[in-house]
């Protein structure tokens, strides 16, 4: 008969994973499941910010990272996700956009002058592959020599990820999500195909939990945390859900900003990324919790129903300065 433990032992256990924690050891997926247990607002959580955020100051050594995305399409998308303002069932086909090029361009200028450290490239699932090679290739002329240049798009094949690294991408951001699969059209398997194209062509793979939502588990959480251990990757971040009408994962509202502060201090502890922790929506407390990258984002976005999501949603280049400032990040 399985034995009951006691609050006193359960104390006990999460005493010791934190100090397990705050050793700089290795966790392990019960020591994840035991610090996601953590509750909110308790001394132990404290503990659990704390010692993410120790950890992160001395890796990243204070320094906080900007990263820039510029959005180039917005178009009915097949791939459907239930949290994304672009999906075929809410956009209409009637508001479909592209960046013309030339904009893009000032816009990477901008930023660029705006020292931004790297620049991604956003398009829906459906946009054309061979498009956006050319497309990248006229905004890569724009950054300077050694600029890490990152894409962020659907799925492909080995053949496109060489494609990719030649218009000169350093890194791809792929995941696969929560629900992948359940709450999107797309194939788990085929996401993490893609993932290992990425890898396989020697570019780098940007990853991160996402879109955490109320009604994901614990074990759920996990899984995406040592998903990204096992490639291994650099740069880390975990993204809430957030509620857009007329989406279909709407009603379950969204996770509270202290909850993504532990999800933060724990993928944090346990990833350990080497360049960078990341978090969406940007907040302070999460900067106080083991992150220490942010992004500002212009023109679409898929948690947007703005087209201009720099006047929307998406955080300026001002805002993310403020926002590392204000919990104390160098620039
Ligand atoms: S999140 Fe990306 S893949 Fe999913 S519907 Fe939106 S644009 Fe398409």
């Amino acid at each position: 008969m399985k034995r009951m433990i006691s609050v006193k032992e359960e104390k006990t256990t999460v005493n010791k994973t934190l100090e397990k924690a705050g050793t700089g050891k290795e966790l392990t997926r019960e020591d994840a499941l035991e610090l996601l247990a953590i509750r909110n607002g308790s001394a132990d959580y404290y503990t659990l910010l704390g010692t993410a955020n120790a950890e992160a100051r001395t890796r990243f050594q204070g320094r906080g990272t900007i990263f820039a995305q510029i959005g180039l399409n917005a178009s009915p998308c097949p791939a459907n996700c239930g949290f994304c303002s672009l999906v075929k069932d809410v956009f209409k086909e009637k508001n479909s956009f592209l960046l013309p090029v030339e904009t893009a361009e000032k816009m990477a200028d901008a930023l660029v002058g705006q020292k931004v450290d790297e620049l991604f490239l956003m398009t829906t699932a459906n946009y054309p592959q061979a498009d956006f090679l050319e497309y990248a290739a006229r905004i890569h002329k724009h950054l300077p020599k050694g600029m890490r240049f990152v894409a962020n798009l659907g799925d492909f094949d080995r053949e496109y990820a060489k494609k990719l690294r030649e218009a000169g991408f350093t890194g791809v951001y792929h995941i696969r999500r929560l629900g992948e699969g359940r709450d999107t059209q797309l194939p788990p398997e085929q996401r993490l195909r893609t993932m290992d194209a990425v890898r396989d062509a020697g570019m780098e793979l940007y990853y991160c939990v996402e879109p955490i939502g109320p009604e994901h588990t614990a074990e759920e959480l996990a899984d995406e945390i040592f998903r990204a251990k096992d490639y291994p990757v650099e740069v880390m971040a975990v993204m809430k859900r957030v509620c857009v009408p007329g989406t279909k994962l709407y009603e379950h509202g969204e996770i509270s900003a202290a909850e993504l502060a532990k999800i933060c201090a724990v993928t944090e502890l346990c990833v350990k990324p080497k360049r960078a922790m990341g978090v969406h929506e940007p907040d302070e407390l999460c900067l106080m919790a083991g992150a220490n990258q942010i992004y500002a984002e212009v023109s679409v976005n898929p948690r947007d129903l703005n087209l201009s999501t720099e006047t929307g949603r998406g955080a300026s280049i001002a805002r993310t300065h403020a926002l590392l400032a204000a919990a104390e990040w160098k620039r």
